[in-house]
């Protein structure tokens, strides 16, 4: 088996409702997540898979949803919610909202479900995805 990986990367705020620490508060993160692909041999290109029509699918996915906006839990009580909502939504931003807490946990969960239904046409096989949510801490999704 051969195996690819390409990064996509985006800004957005979160919050942890709940956390007993400073991730309660809204805060900003530069993302990073490794998309990695495998394949039982290479196609008549060379190649496992096309990093354009990974760009194009995922990395546009991510740029509409994830990017420069506020990734929040459904139901998040903090009362400035309200207002992050009219205001993103005024300025093209609208927030994304998750059945869980955004976490790099969830987050990695919620991106794998999305980009096997953007790829499900394609064939290609997704094998893992590591999101960093800082350079020092990431959460891995695995195809089982
Ligand atoms: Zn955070």
């Amino acid at each position: 088996m051969i195996e690819c990986t390409r990064r996509i990367e985006w800004d957005a705020m979160h919050r942890i409702p709940g956390h007993e620490s400073r991730c309660r508060a809204f805060h900003g993160h530069r993302y990073v997540a490794e998309f990695t692909f495998v394949a039982p041999e290479l196609d008549e290109l060379g190649m496992v898979v096309d990093f354009g029509l990974l760009k194009d699918r995922i990395g546009g996915w991510v740029d509409e949803k994830w990017d420069h906006t506020a990734i929040l839990m459904r139901g998040d009580p903090d009362p400035a919610v309200p207002l992050l909502v009219r205001s993103n939504a005024r300025l093209g931003r609208p927030v994304y909202w998750m059945d869980g807490p955004p976490t790099a946990e969830n987050m990695v969960a919620e991106l794998a479900h999305i980009s096997k239904s953007l790829l499900a046409d394609t064939g290609i096989s997704l094998k893992r995805i590591r999101l960093w949510e800082t350079p020092n801490g990431s959460a891995t999704w695995n195809e089982d």
